[in-house]
């Protein structure tokens, strides 16, 4: 049987898992963390993707924990509603898009793949350094100084990938947008119909929040997860970039000329417990990802900025592809023919996301809409509105049935 190692146990390393195993492959998994612990905050994964982790047997498992997001409600700084996008299966979708905590979905495919594929599938405490290939076999090896051999190798370890390095050892430094995003959850009253996921702002000045805990909803609350992005000039973390550096709060009093009828957002910045800041970064795409009997897929393969929920959800797409792929060409052809698939897509969405990507309509209303007395609908058509959301869901590739 092919044996196929897979660096990195992230979200998508750990789909990539699930999805070869349902093929008939032998997996191992090698992650760098010692711990596995449910780090980040929310993330939403599209409907396409959800459509993925049901067919691998998770919708139970997902709908305990995590909000169908109703719509996506883009919004002036003033609160005038521009567009609102319906994400849910009454809308037409295939599957609903969910809103989560990055950790607990990362922590429910952990739990599949070693219910699955054994307990001794993941490895942790394995940080690959690099590779060495021949023709019948791959040779990974670690930090601690040992290696293991197998027949293929994934790299699913995220935008710092030294898969990648190795591939690509010229790539120069992550591109760095200008923009930091600051980043929390915390508990708070519903807000709105406790599944709306609202942006307001525009691309220099954005707050983006959404309910991440299906569990909370139950009990009448919320677990309201938030992102501030503001264009900052002081140099910042930008190749030591990392999800849970702490941030400062100086950035809050930039949002106290928002105002949004149904929440207030200062206050929910102030009173978040911690506060995390990240760099909008990307990489320009790359021209393979293949090389022999190594791959690379998700952030490793393809970091783009996180607009339009596609961190995740085109990881998740990868591992499909992956094992679809493989399953009909089992070695270094089945991973060209995936690679043949997924980069075109991902790399031009890499691309549309610089420009803003379906965020687009927020400053198309910012250079309109000038004061709370102005009517979105006297300034935007709804045609207008309507061509840069459905144009993205074609870049995204999701569609209505
Ligand atoms: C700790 C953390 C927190 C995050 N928080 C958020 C968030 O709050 N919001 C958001 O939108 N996105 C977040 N992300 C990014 C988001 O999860 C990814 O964009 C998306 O899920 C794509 O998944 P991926 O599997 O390609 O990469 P990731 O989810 O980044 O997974 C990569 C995995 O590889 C491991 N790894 C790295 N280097 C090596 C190595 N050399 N050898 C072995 N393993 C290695 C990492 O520890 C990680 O587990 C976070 C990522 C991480 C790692």
């Amino acid at each position: 049987m092919l044996k196929i190692a897979i660096a990195g146990a992230g979200i998508g390393g750990l789909t990539a898992a699930l999805s070869l195993h349902e093929k008939g492959f032998d997996v191992r998994v090698f992650e760098a963390v010692s711990r596995i612990e449910p780090l980040g905050v929310g993330i939403n994964v599209m409907p396409h993707s959800v459509a993925v982790l049901y067919g691998l047997g998770l919708e139970d498992a997902l709908e305990e924990i995590a909000i169908r997001t109703r719509c996506i409600e883009y919004r002036t700084r003033f609160g005038h509603l521009i567009q609102s996008d319906p994400r849910n299966v009454e809308a037409g979708f295939e599957a609903p898009q969910y809103s989560i905590h990055r950790g607990e979905l990362q922590l429910l495919l952990l739990k599949a793949v070693r219910e699955r594929l054994g307990p001794d599938a993941v490895e942790t405490g394995k940080e690959v350094i690099q590779f060495s290939q021949n023709t019948d076999v791959v040779t990974l090896h670690f930090k601690d100084g040992s290696s293991f051999e197998s027949n293929l190798l994934i790299g699913a370890d995220g935008l710092h990938s030294n898969i990648r390095k190795q591939l690509h050892p010229d790539e120069g430094p992550l591109h760095y947008e200008g923009t930091m995003m600051y980043r929390g959850a915390t508990k708070t009253a519903k807000l709105a119909d406790g599944l709306t996921m609202v942006i307001a702002g525009n691309h220099d000045l954005k707050f983006v929040t959404y309910p991440i805990s299906e569990k909370a909803r139950k009990y009448g609350h919320a677990l309201t997860n938030w992102v501030a992005e503001i264009r900052v000039d002081q140099p910042r973390h930008i190749e030591d970039a990392d999800w849970n550096r702490e941030g400062t709060r100086d950035f809050i009093a930039a949002f106290e000329g928002f105002t949004l009828p149904d929440m207030n957002i200062v206050e929910i910045m102030r009173e978040t417990h911690t506060v995390t800041e990240f760099p909008m970064v990307d990489r320009d795409p790359i021209n393979f990802w293949t090389d022999g009997r190594v791959t690379l897929m998700g952030d490793a393969a393809h970091p783009m900025y996180p607009i339009g929920a596609n961190g995740a959800s085109q990881a998740i797409l990868d591992a499909r592809s992956l094992a679809d792929q493989l399953a009909a060409n089992p070695g270094p052809g089945g991973l060209k023919a995936y690679e043949d698939i997924r980069r075109p897509l991902t790399s031009r969405i890499v691309l549309s996301n610089r420009q803003s990507g379906p965020e687009r309509v927020l400053d198309i209303a910012d250079a309109r809409v000038t004061g709370p007395e102005d009517k979105v609908e006297d300034l935007i058509t709804l045609e207008e509105l309507e061509e840069v959301a459905a144009s993205y869901r074609t870049i995204a590739g999701f569609h209505k049935k």
